[in-house]
């Protein structure tokens, strides 16, 4: 099936969002007052759906409740947490909860309530290309209407004078593990994809799990917790040096302000890739509760006598991986501190190795000659979240939790969305629907700021020379 046989409005739009996980959420939520925007946005899934296999009983976001889809930028929006709460009438429950950080359950069904409510999203829509029309100084976007078993049903062509990119991350698996992947016979599934085969894996002689981030220890606990005492046949493995906590502390999480994101944008590319690299227990270590909680566990199944059948065991990197007939798996593992090596025989594996940004390129390519990149050929991205293009470009990509490269760790943190949106639809309608706070941080990053970049209100003072010195 080829393009285009059905074309949207003749006029184009003035915005179209791509991908509404989140981040366009909040940017749907945020311009749907500004009524001389005209904005559509798609998604390829049938409804939106917040990483469903990772909703376990109990897990919570990382996340306080205000991080929600507008608050940190409009506090007064009728899509904010607060007002989905008065519409179920579940204000005073949630009032007397005390619960600062909410059920990742809620916040996917909080979610859930303003993208069935507000217009112009369309689902079940697979944005296949991109690309600039300079003819009509617009941008063209093709898009696959799916059916209801996700088959091609329809193709569209919308124009629009500028885009946001909000693709997000992919499941992602190491090229160790992936001849796991698709054999039969053995459960072996990624976290993303957990709940739906938690009771093959559960009835499992002994499980594997491997990958030390938040996805792992959350998986591991909800493990621990089913296996009978005594008998839990568990293995918790990851190349991490330690089950790390993730950073909490109030001036470590004054790196997710926009102050430090201006800071971290303006640095020299090295200092940025390095800083990111170096960043990793910002943003991918372990919520300190779920540490906790794993501690408990772990404990509360020494109190009748022994210790749980539960190794774990971080520094360890996963080798080569292969199946032991149809009903094993062998892991050849090494550990890199210590340079020794073993195998690991197990039952099932649940594969915690992280997501990956789903790659922009595939989407942009009848952009590349105007996409202007780095050193390393990653799109460069200006402070708007705007990508650099040929100047002959006269419209705008926009990149949301794409752009860890230029803008640091609050990428992919769901505090940052509201801010990141607003500054978007500032930046797309040139006025400023949404003022946006000039300081957020107690911590001054950097030493001097260039002049144009201290607002008026931190302009230091113009001091008259009290005696003339010289
Ligand atoms: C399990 C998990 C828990 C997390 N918990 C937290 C947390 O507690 N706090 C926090 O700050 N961050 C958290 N994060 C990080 C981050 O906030 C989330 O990944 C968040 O989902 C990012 O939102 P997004 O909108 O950028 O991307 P996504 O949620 O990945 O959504 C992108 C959407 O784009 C759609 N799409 C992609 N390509 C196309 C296309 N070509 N056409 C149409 N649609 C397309 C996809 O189907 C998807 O629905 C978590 C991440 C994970 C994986």
């Amino acid at each position: 099936m080829t393009h285009p046989p059905r074309h949207e409005p003749a006029s184009p739009r003035d915005l179209v969002g791509i991908g509404i996980g989140p981040c366009n959420l909040s940017l749907a939520a945020l311009a749907h007052p500004l009524a001389e925007l005209d904005a559509v946005f798609y998604e390829q899934r049938p409804g939106f759906d917040w990483h469903p296999g990772l909703l376990i009983e109990g897990a919570t976001i990382q996340v306080p409740y205000l991080a929600d889809l507008v608050t940190l930028a409009d506090p007064t929006s009728p899509w904010s947490f607060l007002n989905y709460l008065r519409a179920r009438e579940r204000l005073f429950p949630f009032y007397f909860a005390e619960r600062f950080h909410i059920q990742r359950a809620e916040y996917d069904a909080y979610c859930r309530w303003v993208a069935e409510a507000l217009p112009g999203l369309r689902f079940r829509h697979q944005v296949d290309a991109v690309r600039w029309n300079p003819e009509r100084d617009v941008f063209e976007v093709d898009h696959t209407q799916l059916d209801a078993e996700g088959e091609a049903e329809a193709l569209g062509r919308t124009y629009t004078r500028n885009i946001v990119l909000g693709i997000g991350t992919a499941p992602y698996v190491p090229d160790p593990l992936k001849p796991l992947v698709d054999a039969p016979g053995v459960p072996v599934v990624h976290a993303a994809d957990y709940l739906d085969h938690r009771d093959a894996v559960l009835a499992a002689g002994h499980v594997t799990v491997v990958g030390s981030g938040q996805s792992g220890a959350e998986v591991f606990l909800d493990l621990l917790r089913h296996r009978p005492a005594g008998r839990e046949k568990l293995h918790w493995i990851g190349r991490t040096e330690a089950f790390a906590p993730m950073e909490y502390s109030k001036l470590g999480l004054e790196h997710f302000t926009p102050d430090y994101t201006r800071y971290f944008h303006a640095l020299a590319e090295p200092v940025r890739d390095r800083l990111v690299a170096a960043q990793w227990q910002l943003h991918k270590g372990i919520d300190a509760g779920t540490l906790a909680a794993i501690h408990d566990e772990l404990y509360r199944r020494t109190v009748n006598g022994g210790w749980p059948d539960a190794v774990l065991t971080p520094g360890v990197r996963v080798r080569t991986a292969g199946r032991i007939a149809t009903t094993k798996i062998e892991l050849h593992l090494e550990h890199l501190q210590q340079d020794s090596r073993s195998r690991l025989t197990t039952d099932a594996v649940v594969l915690a190795t992280g997501y990956r940004d789903r790659p922009l390129d595939r989407l942009l390519a009848g952009l590349d000659p105007y996409i202007r990149r780095d050193s390393s050929e990653r799109p460069r991205i200006d402070e708007q979240f705007r990508l650099v293009l040929d100047p002959s470009v006269t419209g705008a990509v926009h990149v949301q939790n794409a752009e860890l490269h230029t803008h640091g760790v609050g990428a992919p943190d769901l505090g940052l969305a509201a801010w990141r949106s607003a500054t978007i639809l500032n930046s797309l309608t040139g006025k400023e629907p949404y003022p946006l706070p000039s300081r957020t941080a107690f911590t001054s990053f950097g030493l001097e700021e260039p002049a144009d970049r201290v607002p008026q209100a931190r302009q230091p003072k113009r001091l008259t020379p009290l005696v003339d010195e010289r």
